[in-house]
């Protein structure tokens, strides 16, 4: 174990919405800032079912750290896995045995899946948290359709081929969507009909309608969109076991199926439960209303891996949104702190939610008073605001280009040139 000498006010544990955005604060007021992250890029979650579905290529969700930060000289990018976090001492060990201290500690590690102990699942099933998750499930779905292809070109008669995915919240449905579109549009300019009608998109959920958290009117438009679309719905339905070849459903119906995603639910890092502060709900520590956690003093936790409070008794949901303007908020405290006045109480500007169902069909739900949105309004709502979302101007206008030759060419076999093993 090495003691780093440490000349950091702050470590960030955590360079995705929330610890970037923290690291901006700071590093714009000059203070000495460590910001440690697994991977040298900060990742955009929330566009990652478009490189699965190839309709955007990696490097559009991803922005290398050393680029948001080459005019911030007070913030260290440090390309490291966090192996521990101690809460009580204000250390942070990495991987190679580095232990970094400072007085100031954020929390910002994020989430990973839950897999909410399915049998199989953690084996067989693709998860869709991080930039290679996508580009393995995509290099998968073009590995089944190039199957079928090769046994079309061989004579042979094709076995219908299922793709399910699991969880029908806005992920769940934006990726079914994705998928099914990319069966009946794309597919067809590149492979024979044959391969097209082989492939079923379906959609499980132990809830009774998709989009949980949206209206029943905007709930309705997406079921019926998806079901326009060829998507399978097994509302009401868990999935009870996930085998190398399929699922069983808690019905007792048995898919067969070479792909099954996994958009079922989210468990704070695992490093986050082991920094010596009792965790939450979900494995997320809960927070003050100024993002500090309560009993240490010094230590700040944000975004998913945080149970945020919103003020009205419940907590904030995990949306890029709160974590970034969590991420915000928390800088401006930590200045606080360093100044010797009062931290703020954080407060979310909730502009809505919204989820992609397919061309030109979107569900919103906008602004304070959640104005529902359907259609291509919608759409057109949604491809502005995660435009916005993205960290900066160059994968803003590679996005916005990439969705219009997507949109006019609907050509979506060039991207994905990865590695389909899952593991
Ligand atoms: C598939 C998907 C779709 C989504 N769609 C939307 C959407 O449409 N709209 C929306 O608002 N929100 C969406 N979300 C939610 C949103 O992406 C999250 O709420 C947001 O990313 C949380 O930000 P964060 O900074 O807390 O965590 P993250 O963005 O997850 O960042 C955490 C960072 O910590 C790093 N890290 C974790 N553990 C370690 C470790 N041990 N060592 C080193 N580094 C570590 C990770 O590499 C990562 O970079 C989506 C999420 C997913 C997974």
């Amino acid at each position: 174990m090495t003691n780093a000498t440490s000349n950091y006010q702050v470590i960030i544990v955590g360079a995705g919405f929330a610890g970037v955005a923290a690291a901006r604060r700071l590093g714009k007021a000059k203070i000495p800032t460590l910001l440690i992250d697994r991977n040298n890029y900060s990742q955009f979650q929330p566009l990652l079912y478009q490189v699965a579905s190839s309709q955007l290529p990696p490097s559009d969700v991803a922005e290398p750290l050393r680029a948001i930060f080459r005019k911030r000289p007070s913030v260290r990018v440090l390309t490291a896995e966090v192996t521990a976090i101690d809460a009580a001492a204000h250390t942070v060990t990495v991987d190679d045995g580095t232990v970094y201290s400072a007085p100031t500690l954020v929390i910002a590690a994020g989430a990973v899946v839950n897999f909410f102990g399915t049998p199989g699942a953690a084996e067989h099933a693709y998860p869709l948290y991080s930039v290679s998750d996508s580009t393995r499930l995509g290099a998968a779905i073009i590995e089944q359709f190039d199957k079928a292809d090769a046994r079309v070109a061989a004579g042979e008669a094709l076995d219908p081929t299922n793709i399910v995915v699991v969880g029908a919240g806005p992920t769940g449905v934006e990726m079914a969507g994705a998928i099914a579109e990319t069966i009946n549009s794309v597919v067809p300019r590149t492979y024979s009909d044959a391969v097209r009608e082989a492939f079923t998109v379906h959609l499980a959920d132990l809830a009774k309608t998709v989009l949980g958290p949206f209206t029943e009117e905007l709930q309705q438009y997406a079921q019926e969109h998806l079901e326009e679309l060829g998507v399978q719905l097994h509302l009401g339905t868990s999935v009870k076991e996930v085998r190398a070849d399929g699922v069983t459903l808690s019905d007792g119906e048995v898919l067969a199926a070479p792909i099954v995603i996994w958009a079922g639910g989210l468990h704070a890092q695992p490093v986050v439960g082991q920094a010596g502060i009792t965790p939450g709900r979900g494995g997320r520590l809960n927070v003050n209303d100024d993002l500090t956690v309560p009993g240490f003093p010094g230590v700040y936790a944000l975004g998913d891996a945080a149970n945020i409070p919103d003020g009205a008794g419940k907590t904030l949901p995990g949306l890029g949104a709160v974590a970034k303007q969590a991420g915000a908020w928390a800088g401006e405290n930590i200045l606080a702190d360093l100044k010797g006045t009062q931290r703020t109480a954080f407060e979310y500007h909730d502009r809505g939610f919204m989820a992609m169902i397919g061309r030109m069909a979107a569900v919103a739900e906008v602004g304070r008073s959640h104005k529902q949105l359907h259609g291509s309004l919608a759409f057109a709502g949604w491809l502005a605001v995660h435009d916005v979302l993205l960290p900066s101007a160059r994968p803003r206008y590679n996005a916005l280009v990439n969705w219009v030759r997507d949109y006019f060419t609907e050509d979506r076999t060039e991207f994905i040139v990865g590695d389909a093993t899952r593991t």
